[in-house]
């Protein structure tokens, strides 16, 4: 079930999860148990642990908290370099 947004007016914004069928235009408050009407926002319908979302996240995060670097990478070979002397004498590419 889908969580929908509901605020009391004296206690704040909540959710509540609610079939899509029967979804109230108010509640009750889960603390004062007064009327909560619910809000409109925006649905969350994605996988929000899914690695999209977090590639979307991090890149929203990026645009204000760039990752610094101090040092650049290490570097590393692509091959290991063999020790063994008979290697030098062969042809190279
Ligand atoms: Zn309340």
């Amino acid at each position: 079930m889908p969580l929908y947004e509901f605020r009391c007016p004296d206690c704040g914004p909540f959710e509540q999860s609610h079939p899509m069928t029967a979804v109230p235009a108010a509640t009750g408050c889960i603390e004062c148990d007064g009327p909560a009407p619910r809000r409109v926002s925006a649905p969350r319908l994605g996988h929000l642990r899914s690695p999209e979302m977090a590639l979307l996240d991090r890149t929203a995060r990026s645009a204000h908290e760039p990752d610094t670097v101090s040092a650049p990478p290490p570097r590393r070979r692509s091959t290991p370099m063999s020790t063994d002397p008979r290697h030098r004498t062969l042809p190279r590419p």
